[in-house]
């Protein structure tokens, strides 16, 4: 039997962390052979081929770096590769996860993953998860998924995963959803189907140019006085991480009537889990009052995720409408 092909492509995480000296903190230092080497029986399930792309903590990850893997990764399915899997570090892996999906204009998987222990430490997460996610890249039954994030053996869909732990295996989750798939010996067990179509990708940018959107968590009793700086400084567009399904205090109400006359505004929910609402509250600063005032509601789009989505419409040059009916469609929970 012919095994299928995969692509392992590292950018970096503490999946290829290492100490300079025993008992020093780690940083990036394995190569993606390494994280490849490292994995015993992954001979059995794919032929894998294993590249170098950066070698970055989460944070350090831009999105020129995802422009980047994009093309890689594109050009590894064109080479027969059944599926492709990105190494990276745990803590934006949900955001780089979701960009590469807005993107991703393939059948073929793309797999996220990485490891909360370092690798030399006791019980390293890292093998395990290249495993697992080596297997769900070549499974039939995860094409046409769209990006995925494999960890703990069990398979996330982009658009819903989340980091939801600092430490420790079992970081992951799908908060309003639930994995979309587990890995069982050595096979991936589909568990849940999406509730609708994958919708199609949008145009990558050519290159991230100026194109700058702010996210801004709204608190207890908030002024209004930094979204009005962040459309001053000529930012492109703006989200809000409101109060619960959606809401903000009256004064960034009215900072909000300002910045919607020049950029678009999304405002989503701060609480981690669930949509936006539409048409329950009907005080100032509340769902009703604020789409009055010309904001876009994320639906169940996290305030990360939705600042992506805007990032990637803008910088794809989609003009006002078209912005709206994406941030409505891909906030819809059935996206
Ligand atoms: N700080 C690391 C990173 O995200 C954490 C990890 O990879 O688990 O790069």
């Amino acid at each position: 039997m012919t095994l299928p092909t995969v692509a392992v492509g590292a950018l970096g995480g503490t999946i290829a962390m290492t100490p300079a000296h025993p008992g020093e903190p780690v940083a990036p230092g394995l190569e993606a052979a390494d994280l490849v080497r490292a994995v015993p029986g992954l001979r059995a399930v794919a032929r894998v081929r294993a590249e170098s792309l950066r070698n970055l903590p989460s944070a350090a990850i831009a999105a020129e770096d995802l422009l980047v893997a994009l093309a890689w990764a594109r050009a590894q399915v064109d080479a027969r590769a059944a599926g492709v899997v990105l190494t990276h570090g745990t803590d934006t892996l949900e955001e780089s996860a979701y960009l590469l999906d807005l993107l991703w204009d393939r059948p073929e998987p793309l797999v996220l993953t990485g490891a909360m222990r370092p690798p030399r430490t006791a019980g390293p997460d890292g093998p395990a998860n290249v495993f697992a996610a080596v297997v769900v890249a070549a499974a039939p039954a995860a094409r046409d998924l769209g990006v995925l994030a494999v960890l703990d053996d069990e398979a996330h869909l982009a658009r819903w995963v989340t980091k939801a732990r600092t430490t420790g295996v079992g970081a992951f989750a799908s908060p309003g959803a639930a994995p979309v798939g587990r890995v069982v010996e050595g096979a991936l067990v589909p568990t849940l189907v999406p509730a609708g179509p994958r919708l199609p990708a949008l145009p990558a940018p050519a290159a991230p140019g100026p194109v700058r959107v702010a996210l801004l968590e709204c608190a207890l009793g908030d002024d209004g006085a930094l979204v009005d700086l962040v459309v001053e400084a000529g930012w492109a567009g703006l989200v809000l991480a409101g109060a619960g399904a959606g809401h903000v205090s009256p004064a960034t109400a009215e900072a909000v009537s300002r910045a919607a006359a020049r950029v678009p505004v999304v405002v989503a929910s701060r609480t981690g889990s669930g949509p936006t609402a539409t048409r329950t509250y009907g005080y100032p600063g509340s769902e009703t009052d604020l789409l009055r005032r010309g904001a876009l509601l994320a639906g169940s789009l996290a305030p990360r995720k939705a600042r992506l989505l805007l990032w990637a419409l803008l910088a794809g040059g989609a003009e006002p409408a078209a912005v709206r009916a994406e941030v409505a469609r891909r906030g819809s929970a059935a996206s």
